[in-house]
C-alpha cells in the first residue's frame, strides 16, 4: 500500500483496529518514508458463488433456498439444518471453484446428513436424486440399513 503523501511503497502498521462484525479491520500506519500517517480498511472478500441448475441455467447460491431445503427434510429432526448450510457455505467459500451444480450442493447436504440422521437423509435424497422408482429408493434404504447393521456390529 503506497503512502498517500509521497507514495513510498513500504510502512509500518501502528494500530490495529477490528470492527465490531469481524469481517473488517482499520489499520493506521505510518510511511518509512516521510513518517506520515495514514489509515488503511481491509475487508475479507465474500466470493459470489454461482449454481448450475439442471436445465444449465445459473444463478446465484441463495443460502436461504438451501435452507429451505434442508429444514423441510429435518423437519421433526435433531439435525440443526442452520449448521449444515453454514458448512456447506464455508466449503464453497474455500474452494476455488465459483461454479457448483445443484447436484454437487445436494451431494453436500447428503454427505453431512448421512452420518447424523438416516430419516432425514432419505428424505433429502428423495428430493434431490429424485428417484425414478420405488426400487431405487428401497435400494438407497437398503444401503442405509447394511451400512447401519455394521455400525453395530457386536463381536462375540
Ligand atoms: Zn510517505
Amino acid at each position: 500500500m503506497k503512502c498517500p503523501f509521497c507514495a513510498y511503497p513500504e510502512s509500518k502498521v501502528i494500530d490495529s483496529r477490528p470492527n465490531t462484525d469481524g469481517n473488517s479491520i482499520k489499520r493506521r500506519r505510518e510511511c518509512l518514508e516521510c513518517q506520515k500517517r495514514f489509515t488503511t480498511f481491509e475487508m475479507i472478500e465474500f466470493v459470489q458463488i454461482v449454481v448450475i441448475k439442471k436445465d444449465g441455467s445459473k444463478e446465484l447460491f441463495d443460502k436461504s433456498k438451501l435452507l429451505a431445503g434442508v429444514l423441510k427434510a429435518t423437519y421433526k429432526s435433531n439435525v440443526n439444518a442452520e449448521d449444515i448450510v453454514a458448512s456447506i457455505e464455508a466449503e464453497l467459500q474455500n474452494g476455488l471453484r465459483h461454479e457448483v451444480s445443484t447436484r454437487e450442493i445436494g451431494e453436500m447436504v447428503l454427505s453431512r446428513l448421512k452420518d447424523i440422521d438416516e430419516v432425514a437423509y432419505v428424505r433429502f435424497a428423495s428430493v434431490y436424486r429424485e428417484f425414478k422408482d420405488i426400487d431405487t429408493f428401497l435400494g438407497e434404504l437398503r444401503e442405509l440399513k447394511e451400512k447401519h447393521d455394521d455400525d453395530t456390529v457386536v463381536e462375540v
